[in-house]
């Protein structure tokens, strides 16, 4: 036995329930987040009345534009209430080869598009499309956990480039190409990045892609902040990559969090014919069609004015802007200028040591003292650092910046 199959042997003993209650052993191969922690604590002080200030959340605090939330009740009035194809509505695949081919002049057809139930869905699609056990899957790390679990449940192997947050979490080529082995099967490239909003450089892309070539691997490109981006995306890069491995670049991409749409549950997959072949058998057998109410939604989203986005995006930079120069004036706090999305990845190694020994415990300790909640570094895989998102209002940033000079002020770092 291998000795991952060791383990999972041992780990099925595990996932015995009471009575004989057993589970599959692949559930213990999952982890449980170390942000449950901390979020069901926010959550059970905040039942009690207390006045939480949550930089914890993963998704925007906008509404959902007016304009999108109308073609959804269209849609229902209009009795577009049933099983659409199972790939989902021609109409809304091309929509969404031509978002792509408006912001990056990327060229997809609707054949190369599956339509999921978000970007979960579609990374998941991917995933169980293209993974076999043992095979391996590059991941930049810190990363987003769902990445990693995933592949685990498909028993792949994820491989972590571990990105430096001097460099700024640079997601480069040299890192990449030191984790690829002949099993390699995909590499990842999630930018901008959830949790530090880390970009990818052209040269990094270009030269991935002629590794992807001469060793046959996939690079797969999770699009879900791309429109949410400070500095122009390498488009030109990745329109070399699409001309250069076509068949191998792949992009799992989300209504969720450009359009504030997180609870519509849209998102889709590209790539080559036979890929979101694979993906729609699978998903014919799993899910069937996205929503057709909300596949009315992100048609209009895709197709809509960018300014809705561009505004929100205004409003995020500033919200960045002001938390990050905040969070640099308390001593020893570290944090990387986040090219997209909306985390800040501060790192406070330098208040850990005796006493609070990992950014878990610092973190239970704000939200314990000043009631204010952010995720750990290490459910992102990255001790020593906090996601704060900045998807919350002005007020509460404010707010959340007195507290936390407040709760940094009564600890010495070491500097
Ligand atoms: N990719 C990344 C990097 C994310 O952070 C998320 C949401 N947290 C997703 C994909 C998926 O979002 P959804 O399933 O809502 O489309």
């Amino acid at each position: 036995m291998t000795s991952s199959a060791d383990s999972r042997a041992a780990s099925s003993a595990s996932s015995e329930g009471k009575a004989g209650l057993t589970l599959a052993r692949r559930l213990s191969w999952l982890s449980v987040s170390p942000t449950m922690a901390v979020m069901a604590e926010a959550a059970r002080l905040r039942s009690e009345g207390a006045n939480v200030v949550d930089f914890g959340a993963g998704e925007p605090d906008f509404p959902t534009p007016d304009y999108i939330k109308e073609a959804a009740y269209q849609a229902i009035h209009e009795n577009f209430t049933h099983y659409t194809l199972n790939a989902g509505t021609t109409e809304l695949r091309q929509a969404v080869c031509d978002r792509y081919r408006a912001d990056y002049g990327l060229e997809f057809v609707p054949a190369e598009v599956i339509v999921t139930n978000g970007g979960k869905h579609a990374l998941f699609n991917l995933m169980m499309t293209l993974l076999d056990p043992e095979d391996e899957i590059v991941i930049p790390n810190p990363h987003w956990k769902t990445f990693s679990e995933q592949a685990r449940l498909l028993e792949a192997k994820p491989v972590f480039a571990e990105t430096k947050e001097s460099e700024g979490f640079r997601i480069s080529a040299e890192l990449l190409g030191a984790a690829i082995t002949s099993r390699t099967k995909v590499v990842l490239l999630n930018f901008p990045s959830n949790p530090a909003g880390a970009m990818v450089e052209a040269e990094d892309l270009d030269a991935l892609g002629e590794l992807a070539a001469t060793h046959g691997f996939y690079i797969l490109w999770d699009d879900a902040y791309g429109r949410l981006s400070y500095d122009p995306l390498p488009s030109a890069a990745l329109r070399r990559l699409r001309e250069s491995i076509g068949d191998r670049f792949l992009i799992a991409g989300t209504a969720s969090k450009s359009f504030a749409m997180t609870g519509w549950r849209l998102g889709w997959a590209m790539g080559p014919k036979e890929v979101i072949g694979g993906c729609a058998k699978l998903q014919s057998h799993m899910t069937s069609n996205a929503s057709s109410i909300s596949q009315q939604a992100a048609l209009t989203a895709l197709r809509g004015d960018p300014s809705s986005v561009r505004e929100m995006l205004d409003e995020y930079r500033f919200r960045r802007d002001r938390l990050r120069a905040a969070l640099l004036e308390i001593p020893g706090v570290t944090c990387v200028e986040p090219r997209g999305g909306f985390y800040l990845f501060p790192g406070v190694t330098a208040y850990l040591g005796k006493g609070v020994g990992s950014a878990t415990e610092l973190a239970s300790a704000l939200l314990k003292e000043e009631q204010v909640a952010v995720v750990p570094g290490p459910a992102f895989d990255r001790e020593g650092h906090f996601r704060v998102s900045f998807a919350t209002s002005r007020d509460a940033i404010e707010e959340g910046i007195l507290r936390m000079k407040r709760f940094f002020g009564r600890r010495t770092p070491r500097l």
